[in-house]
């Protein structure tokens, strides 16, 4: 056998993923949730996170004892396994670090990275895990300033610095491989119309058809959640990746 390329494998995440261990986010918040405490206009924008610093620090603080309380589920141990046996690339909206905690060697995550807090005047960045922000022990390690230290999360009117890797995975797709989109409204990012221009094989896994992004742009589409739609999902990529 010569010469066939390697088949490649991204799997693009959203909310969903994580849904179902726990972690939502403000289009999703009910009335327990954390986001309907809070208004993610004034904690989640960068135009005005400096002038709200205390806030932005106690909502996020919460956010990561939220998520140190969380688990995996079967949806991340899946897309590691994947990792592990096609090599699949990881890209995630979630900032949560539940693929990691899944086993995940390498995740893309284009909208920032919760357990990290960042220093907006010289750029260093550092882990922090699951615990509170504090003031007095929360300075920026590298140039010991405070008011500059913004969670490692992208905001709103922020710019996100490594959509560019996404794009680059996104767009040298070839008629070889496959796109799986797993969990995301296609809201933020125009998800459906990168899968109808892909010339990849595409596969959709949502909780159920939506406006954005829509079943049709997609060669494949399994509703349901995605935890609880691993098998199906793993047999339809088993199939796929073994062509
Ligand atoms: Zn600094």
């Amino acid at each position: 056998m010569t010469g066939t390329p390697q088949r490649r494998l991204v799997v693009f995440s959203g909310s969903g993923v994580s849904a179902d261990s726990g972690l939502d986010t403000f289009r999703t918040s009910g009335g327990e949730s954390l986001w309907a405490q809070y208004d993610p206009q004034v904690v989640c924008n960068f135009d005005c996170w400096e002038k709200n610093f205390s806030l932005v620090h106690e909502f996020y603080s919460r956010r990561r004892e939220e998520l140190g309380q969380a688990a995996p589920n079967a949806a991340h141990f899946l897309a590691v396994d994947w990792e592990r046996r096609f090599g699949a690339e990881l890209i995630t909206q979630n900032v949560d670090d539940l693929f990691e905690r899944a086993g995940a060697r390498a995740v893309l995550h284009v909208h920032g990275y919760l357990p990290a807090l960042r220093c907006m005047s010289c750029g260093a960045q550092w882990l922090i895990g699951y615990r509170r922000f504090s003031p007095e022990t929360d300075r920026c390690p590298k140039c010991g300033r405070l008011e500059s230290v913004k969670p490692n999360v992208v905001f709103f009117n922020e710019p996100a610095p490594r959509y560019a890797e996404m794009w680059r995975s996104l767009e040298s797709l070839t008629a070889n491989d496959v796109l799986a989109v797993i969990g995301t409204s296609g809201l933020v990012l125009p998800i459906g119309e990168i899968a109808r221009r892909s010339p990849a094989t595409t596969i959709l896994s949502n909780l159920r058809p939506a406006a954005s992004p829509r079943d049709r742009d997609f060669d494949h589409v399994l509703h349901g959640r995605a935890a609880e739609i691993a098998p199906d999902l793993d047999r339809l990529m088993t199939e796929l990746m073994d062509r």
